[in-house]
């Protein structure tokens, strides 16, 4: 299974606060946020990657509570003569008019994550927010987790997106709970069932396994991790300790961090041996991701 390339791409987290509280969260909301040096000095990090096209992706919790220091980012990257795009995700609660005015123009894409109660309830200034992200010129996609058993609501939100004009869409998976063989197979089913008029990204950008993935993000405090350190805590908090890359302050080069699979497997099974109960949860998970991926790359 090919792998995705993250050889120019690099995470932040911006911050641990959300303003919502989604049941298949693996994030742990609290308020505590990066600084603009932290920040300045991830920049740094990602101008180390001997590549002219280089990606910038901001996340959180929710990064736009932080939009002063996505755009001092942005600005500071503009200054620096290398090309960077800036992707960032947001529940949409916060992307009003005045900050995509901001953004239009800029190398800026949108991963507009339709989140749990918002999603189910259509929450009107997410929707509204949507609608003018669509105005907007924007470059975006949709994404949006689907629980176990959850593909009968799946597959209505995606046929509501075709109906809203969403062209793009991206469906992942709740991890941190176990898959039954049954709501395995339905997921699986959703992806083949996904409208004719959106294009599922999951085809093209190879993420599966994600709980495998090698992309590595800088925290809060400058320590440098691989993403399920940070993104699955809630289920696996263990993995802060054996999925640690380093720290801004020690010069590192991202081209000589040892990012692939194989390593976040050695770490993921040291942090959680498949005879334990949460290593046999990581087992699961990662066996629905597999499933995934050779599904989409025969699509
Ligand atoms: S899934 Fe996204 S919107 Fe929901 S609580 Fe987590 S960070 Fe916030």
């Amino acid at each position: 299974m090919g792998a995705r390339d993250y050889s120019g791409s690099l995470m932040v987290m911006l911050t641990y606060a959300c303003q919502m509280r989604c049941a298949y969260c693996g994030v742990r909301n609290r308020p505590v946020h990066m600084g603009w040096e932290t920040l300045r000095r991830g920049l740094d990090l990602l101008f180390t990657a001997p590549r002219q096209d280089l990606q910038l992706r901001y996340f959180g919790g929710e990064p736009l509570l932080r939009f002063g220091l996505i755009q001092k980012a942005v600005d500071h990257a503009g200054r620096s003569g290398r090309s960077v795009r800036h992707m960032i995700t947001t529940n949409g609660l916060l992307l009003d008019a005045k900050k995509l005015s901001w953004l239009s123009g800029r190398d800026v894409e949108i991963m507009f994550s339709l989140d749990g109660l918002a999603r189910t309830h259509r929450h009107r200034r997410i929707i509204a927010n949507l609608r003018a992200l669509q105005k907007s010129g924007l470059p975006y996609f949709v994404n949006f987790v689907v629980e176990p058993g959850g593909h009968e609501q799946a597959k209505a939100e995606l046929d509501w997106l075709a109906g809203q004009g969403v062209r793009r869409v991206q469906v992942g998976y709740q991890v941190g709970t176990l898959w039954s063989p049954a709501q395995q197979r339905a997921y699986l089913d959703l992806l083949r069932r996904v409208p004719a008029g959106l294009d599922l990204l999951n085809r093209h950008n190879q993420a599966e396994p994600v709980m495998l993935s090698d992309e590595a993000i800088v925290d809060t405090d400058g320590k440098v991790y691989f993403d399920a350190a940070l993104f699955v805590e809630r289920f696996f908090p263990r993995l802060r300790r054996t999925m640690l890359l380093g720290r801004l302050d020690e010069g590192l080069d991202l081209a000589r961090l040892e990012r692939t699979r194989a390593e976040v497997l050695r770490r993921f099974k040291r942090a959680y041996p498949p005879s334990t109960a949460k290593g046999r949860l990581f087992l699961n998970n990662l066996g629905l991701g597999l499933a995934a991926g050779r599904l989409m790359e025969r699509a």
